[in-house]
């Protein structure tokens, strides 16, 4: 045992135990889970895929990946998957390789409203890559069609993107397949419909929204968000073509071995993914995360309102601190979110107006609408009173966590 590294494991692990984790990407594995990703699999070249290694010595994980490929294919019901990218960004840079030319252009979401550093950001390897155009939310901080429709005749995109890290309502995925097939029949374009589900995956998985794969060419995720796998990327399609470019995109093009311990401890949580219980675990993630914003509205607060496991608190409306503030402070109380910015921001990313909210983890764990209400109530006291009583209400976070279950034992 490496004593040193045994060491700064039991501290995080205790560091998790004690604190409310609130932010909205992140989620807890269960022990099969973890046990999957450590397992022996680790030690396996297999460049290629099943049937098609470079490799010998295959047979076994051959087996593994094809039951990791059905059992995804079965979550999401869709026709094709890839289950090799090592994370949300690695399957988005795959995915973009199958569906564009270099120089291609893309139709996101403003960065600001809610989109991923992967879907234009300038420091991403996207925007060097692509050329991308953006859609606002519409003045309501809602997605309005009728701009993204507009938005579609005027910059002439191949793809349209929709899928967000910050984004609390539902998304139309339907409609945002009418919109590009009414463009591409107008212009006789081909355009192509893209959502990276990165963050709703679980509620998808759940059947508690629209699926993207009935309306989207390419499907694009994490695993270890909402869908409470290990970290990792996945890539769907219906199309046959596509699903033949997107596997040379991931191997041979941007990833070497895949990672086949990760793909064992994905399969494993395919399979907890595909039960009534955790479509019960999804319906207490929605019901917290709106008992929270609900909570902090009756209290006077500015809340988004929510459609699925995260809101977003303005905290400059509220308590006239910015994210970073509010972030810091919450951090003291036990609470963990992040700063996030809003619709119209007129502060920084640095600073922002607002925090991300989500109740995905904290869920996992066993928190309770009471619960919730009562974290809706720590971050009020903790953010309007500059003088409060920060061990007091240390105290008060530590107290509804050390009711929850240790994640070093979460089981499924
Ligand atoms: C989290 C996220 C990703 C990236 O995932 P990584 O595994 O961190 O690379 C991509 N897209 C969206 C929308 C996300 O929220």
């Amino acid at each position: 045992m490496d004593y040193e590294i045994k060491r700064l494991e039991e501290l995080e692990l205790q560091r998790q135990n004690e604190g409310i984790e609130l932010i909205a990407s992140e989620n807890y594995p269960s022990v099969s889970v973890r046990e999957a990703q450590g397992s022996i699999f680790t030690a396996k070249y297999a460049e290629g895929y099943p049937g098609r290694r470079y490799y010998g010595g295959c047979v076994v994980v051959d087996e593994l990946e094809n039951l990791a490929i059905e059992r995804c294919k079965k979550l999401f019901n869709v026709a094709f998957a890839n289950v090799q990218p090592h994370s949300g960004s690695q399957a988005n840079f795959a995915a973009y390789r199958a569906l564009l030319q270099p120089n291609g252009k893309v139709l996101s979401l403003t960065l600001n409203d809610g989109g991923h550093l992967t879907h234009g950001s300038g420091v991403s390897f996207s925007a060097n890559t692509y050329n991308f155009c953006f859609y606002p939310l519409g003045e309501d901080a809602h997605l309005d069609y009728n701009i993204i429709r507009e938005k579609l005749f005027e910059e002439k995109p191949d793809l349209l993107l929709a899928g967000y890290s910050a984004y609390p309502y539902a998304i139309d995925f339907k409609r945002m397949r009418e919109l590009v097939d009414e463009y591409n029949k107008a212009t006789g374009s081909n355009c192509r419909f893209m959502v990276d589900m990165a963050h709703i995956a679980g509620q998808v998985a759940a059947g508690k929204c629209q699926n993207p794969c009935d309306y989207a060419d390419v499907v694009t995720s994490t695993t270890h968000k909402t869908l409470r796998g290990p970290r990792g990327g996945l890539i769907l399609t219906n199309d046959p073509e596509l699903a033949k470019k997107i596997n040379s995109a991931v191997f041979p093009y941007s990833q070497g071995g895949p990672l086949e311990h990760v793909i064992a401890a994905k399969a494993t949580v395919f399979a907890e993914d595909d039960t009534p219980e955790f479509k019960a675990y999804f319906d207490r993630v929605l019901e917290n995360t709106k008992a929270c914003n609900d909570e902090l509205a009756r209290l006077g607060c500015m809340v988004s309102g929510t459609e699925n496991h995260l809101f977003l608190l303005n905290v400059l409306g509220s308590f006239g601190v910015n994210g970073l503030e509010a972030q810091t402070r919450l951090e003291e109380v036990g609470i963990t979110t992040n700063k996030n910015m809003l619709h119209g921001d007129t502060l920084s990313p640095k600073y922002t107006s607002g925090i991300r909210v989500g109740f995905a983890a904290a869920t996992s764990r066993g928190c309770t609408k009471q619960d919730a209400e009562e974290i809706a109530h720590i971050i009020y006291e903790t953010l309007s009173n500059p003088n409060v009583d920060v061990e007091a209400m240390k105290a008060r976070s530590k107290k509804i966590a050390s009711k929850w279950t240790d994640i070093s034992k979460l089981e499924y």
